[in-house]
């Protein structure tokens, strides 16, 4: 295992700011991986396990050891006429994943096109795009059991996921996932219903779609709607949409009746932060080359800040004119360090 020191972590993560890891490795396999967690406790040292680096701000020095996870490889473990089971490395590129799957026509993924990350994420948040959650696709997890200091093979089940969330959020940094293994169709349902993919295929004349349209289409969507974060730092939405009681939102409905809203159960409601973040005038505000992106308010934009606490500080203003405002937090949906 080679530990490099004091490295910029600004090509390791889409907000590009330079901060700094005091020591940081690259693993490529199990053994590699629970070396450095051994190295750090050997050290006294904390680590922090890095994928992609697209949904995480860093804020300040890191001053122990980074560990970014590059376990790769696609296995094909099953196949047969209707279906293909597929185990694929947590360091595998998400989006390149989805298009080796469209490319031989098999189905699920194809909603998921051009997500920024890595595989071993996609399960933590339990990503979703256009109608479809990653979940449905998922048979089981391997992961390292940090309290038991076990390998472990977690089923859908015990995943337990949800809406945004899963075992792996829900007992944040215990599990260090390895590897996923997906189900994916040869005859998929193929799911157009959702955002404006019906409207692109139509305007391609398209009425028989195939995972591939799909795909296409959603691609095209996403390079219209989502900033490219190659060239404009963001980490996708920054906020989680805010869970609130019937009762305060019967309130709030009164005195702001626009307010986007929709239940979730017979007690809450789930407000779109988008629809906060807007109402407290934030769409065009740049502080410090920092701001909201155009299209979505929900995504922070650096736009040249070199330091996490400038983006840290813009988004804790936000929080807190929302709360002045609605009396509502707004929590973060990326990992702060
Ligand atoms: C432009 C843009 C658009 C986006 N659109 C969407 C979208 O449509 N839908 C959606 O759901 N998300 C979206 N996202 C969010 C992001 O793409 C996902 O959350 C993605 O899964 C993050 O993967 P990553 O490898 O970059 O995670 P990282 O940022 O590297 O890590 C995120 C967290 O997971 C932990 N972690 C990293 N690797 C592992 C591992 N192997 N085991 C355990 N913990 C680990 C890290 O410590 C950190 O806390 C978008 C982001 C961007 C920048």
């Amino acid at each position: 295992m080679k530990v490099q020191k004091n490295i910029t972590l600004k090509r390791y993560h889409s907000f590009a700011c330079d901060e700094i890891a005091a020591f940081f490795t690259i693993v490529t396999t199990k053994e590699a991986l629970i070396e450095g967690i051994e190295w750090a406790s050997e050290n006294k040292l904390s680590y922090l396990i890095l994928g992609a680096g697209s949904n995480i701000l860093f804020t300040k020095q890191f001053d122990g050891l980074v560990i970014k996870i590059e376990l790769n490889g696609i296995q094909k473990l099953q196949e047969t006429s209707s279906e293909i089971i597929l185990k694929v490395g947590a360091g595998e590129n998400w989006s390149h994943f989805v298009s080796y799957c469209v490319q031989k026509s098999w189905g699920g993924l194809e909603n998921l096109s051009m997500i920024p990350g890595s595989v071993g994420v996609a399960p933590i948040q339990n990503i979703a795009a256009y109608g479809v959650e990653v979940s449905e696709l998922i048979l089981s997890v391997d992961a390292f059991d940090t309290i038991k200091h076990e390998w472990v093979i977690l089923t859908k089940q015990d995943c337990a996921f949800s809406d945004r969330s899963s075992i792996f959020n829900q007992e944040p940094k215990r599990y260090i996932i390895c590897a996923v293994q997906f189900k994916l169709s040869k005859q998929p349902l193929l799911r157009t219903e959702f955002g404006d993919i019906k409207a692109v295929l139509h305007q391609r004349g398209i009425s028989c779609p195939s995972v591939e349209s799909i795909a296409d289409a959603v691609v095209y969507l996403r390079l219209i709607q989502w900033p490219d974060p190659k060239k404009l730092g963001n980490a996708g939405h920054f906020y989680k949409n805010p869970l609130i009681s019937k009762d305060q939102y019967d309130q709030l409905k009164l005195a702001f009746p626009s307010m986007s809203a929709y239940p979730i159960n017979d007690q809450n409601y789930k407000i779109e932060a988008e629809w906060l973040i807007e109402a407290c005038g934030w769409k065009g505000v740049n502080r410090d080359q920092v701001c909201c992106d155009q299209n979505q308010v929900m995504v922070i934009v650096n736009k040249g800040a070199t330091k996490g606490k400038t983006i840290l500080d813009f988004s804790e203003a936000i929080k807190q004119s929302v709360l002045n405002k609605f009396g509502i937090i707004l929590e973060s949906a990326i990992s702060i360090v």
